[in-house]
């Protein structure tokens, strides 16, 4: 259920239905709106718990909800979230672009990809130092190392840093490094890694598993959210179909179904989604078209030399005429790729 408060309910009332809903041993969620407070009733819903809490005070209109999904659906927080984190801003107006290698190398790799990017116009970082990989015998990632190296093309370019934990033995270790932590496709349904990944109150980057339903990524941020972190981007990467012509199949259509039931960004991976670097540049701007909030693309100084999916990678000069065609794609969308206004030590 949904308690909606009405305009101009006071702090009191609103503090007196939080405790009325968990005197009825529903979790409260509540969620501040610039035009009104709702507080999400989570758990066991019963009848008679309706009547007694329409009758509070300072309450507009008691609603179920009616999705499987509760704190993530529109229907509780119509208005959108914007996540901002240093130089990433990722929601209503603004499309966040980010853009790194798929594996950090080296020192020089990284530092020379990120102010690569950064002078295109790229508004965060990407980069693996903890890799997923289906074999064993390839390249795992330079691990701590690795988060060393993001930490100092952050520090060198100001740009947000965007890194995947795989396990929540490793939560704490890449919380301290990262700004955004990013759960991969393989993990999304990693219910513990979610939650203690949340609990760091670092954003999250939320990758849909190949295999997984709206319903299911939409829950898997459920998981997020109710640890108390509101911070989650949802990412399209691609899922696993019949087709042999690309890596993953890229189902676009998931952006404007999933902006009509959450509230949350939704960023786009049409590297991972593609798996070729002809195709990347093309589904980066139909993603924007489509009303995404934020691109993720691999970009290498020499993909032919990467470690990991130089085949789906943008060199620098291709990855600044993806941005000049991305940025003409916002445009006509009437959005923007811009920066965090709210960053304060932007370099
Ligand atoms: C990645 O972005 O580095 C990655 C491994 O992607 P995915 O989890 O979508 O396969
Ligand atoms: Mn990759």
């Amino acid at each position: 259920m949904i308690v909606v408060m009405k305009r101009g309910a006071t702090p009191e009332e609103i503090e007196h239905m939080i405790r009325r809903v968990e005197e009825l041993g529903l979790k409260a969620h509540p969620i501040y709106g610039t035009e009104r407070t709702v507080i999400a009733a989570i758990g066991e819903k019963r009848d008679e718990h309706r009547q007694s809490l329409e009758s509070g005070a300072g309450v507009a209109e008691v609603v179920p909800i009616l999705a499987p999904y509760k704190v993530a659906s529109r229907e509780v927080k119509p208005e959108p979230t914007v996540v901002r984190v240093g130089s990433l801003a990722a929601g209503n107006k603004h499309i966040g672009m980010i853009a790194g290698p798929c594996s950090v190398e080296s020192e020089e790799q990284m530092i020379s990809t990120a102010q690569a990017v950064k002078r295109a116009g790229a508004t965060a970082l990407r980069g693996g130092a903890f890799k997923p990989r289906t074999s064993p015998y390839s390249f795992q990632g330079l691990k701590e190392e690795g988060l060393r190296i993001l930490a100092a093309a952050r520090d060198e370019t100001g740009l947000a840093v965007v890194t995947e934990v795989l396990a929540a033995e490793d939560v704490e270790l890449v919380a301290r490094w990262a700004d955004v932590l990013q759960i991969g496709a393989r993990n999304m349904q990693n219910y513990r890694l979610l939650e203690a990944a949340g609990e760091t109150g670092r954003p999250i980057l939320l990758k849909r598993g190949p295999a997984a339903t709206m319903d299911e990524l939409l829950l898997a941020a459920e998981y997020i959210l109710n640890v108390g972190n509101p911070n989650v981007m949802l990412c399209e990467r691609g899922i696993r179909t019949f087709e042999t012509h690309t890596r993953f199949t890229l189902p676009l259509a998931t952006v404007p179904y999933l902006h009509e039931r959450t509230h949350l960004p939704v960023v786009v991976d049409p590297s991972h989604g593609t798996g070729h670097t002809n195709l990347v540049v093309p589904m980066a701007c139909a993603a924007i078209a489509a009303g995404a909030d934020g691109i993720m693309v691999e970009v290498h100084p020499d993909p032919e030399m990467a470690m990991s999916d130089g085949y789906q990678s943008l060199n620098f000069e291709q990855f600044g005429e993806a941005m000049a065609l991305c940025r003409k794609m916002a445009d006509c969308m009437g959005r923007q790729i811009m920066v965090n206004e709210e960053a304060s030590s932007q370099k």
